[in-house]
């Protein structure tokens, strides 16, 4: 990860506190969409383990609150992701339809984003201190559209030779992924934790 990763969380506060009062804030999210679709052609879910505010958030602030418990494998399903996707970009482009045209669209619009951020950060949050703090992330609908458009980009390599098996890095992998059985998983979030835990230098990107 980055060395701002840890601090980008409090941009998620500005945004769904802040953007009730000031909703020019929600088109942050445009910057958001924006990255996404520009790194994960190349990167994958890089964002995710970088860049992301609320990924920061999760990992760095709700972490401490987290039961840590493991993540169901339904949610991972691309049967419940992919639904999920449409479900939230149908609801957010109907809501931008409806403010388009009206009396200060722009803020309305504005303010479906900011409303869009805090849901989401809400459930993100329970979710991550009832669950694990990366629950959300494991079908968050930006998250399954970096998996679509570049899950195989960049991907974890482990040397096998190499490896002992003592699965350290699986125990510091915010996703839960079992990096053993397929280091190449497309929802690794290229946080490089298992890289710098790894006792046997056996992964790398
Ligand atoms: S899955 Fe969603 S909330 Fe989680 S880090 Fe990625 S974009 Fe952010
Ligand atoms: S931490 Fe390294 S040596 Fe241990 S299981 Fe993972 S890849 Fe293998
Ligand atoms: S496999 Fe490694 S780089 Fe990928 S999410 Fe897990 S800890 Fe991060």
């Amino acid at each position: 990860m980055l060395k701002i990763t840890p601090y980008l969380g409090v941009i998620v506060l500005i945004v769904s506190i802040g953007g009730l009062w000031y909703p020019v804030l929600g088109y942050f999210l445009l910057v958001v969409f924006a990255a996404i679709f520009l790194i994960s052609p190349f990167r994958g879910r890089w964002f995710c383990g970088n860049l992301c505010p609320r990924g920061s958030f999760v990992d760095f602030w709700v972490s401490k609150i987290s039961r840590k418990k493991k993540i169901p494998a339904t949610l991972r399903s691309l049967w419940i992701r992919l639904p999920i996707f449409f479900l939230l970009m149908g609801f957010m482009g109907y809501r931008i339809s409806n403010a388009i045209g009206s009396l200060n669209a722009f803020e309305k619009i504005g303010m479906v984003f900011v409303m869009m951020c805090l849901v989401t950060t809400a459930i993100a949050t329970l979710l991550g201190s009832y669950l694990s703090p990366r629950t959300w992330c494991s079908f968050c609908p930006m998250g399954t559209a970096q998996r679509l458009l570049g899950g195989k980009k960049y991907p974890l390599k482990l040397e096998k030779e190499k490896c002992i098996g003592c699965k350290k890095c699986e125990k510091v992998c915010p996703m839960q992924l079992k990096i053993t059985q397929n280091a190449t998983n497309p929802d690794c979030i290229k946080c490089g934790r298992c890289v710098d835990t790894c006792p046997k230098d056996a992964l790398k990107f």
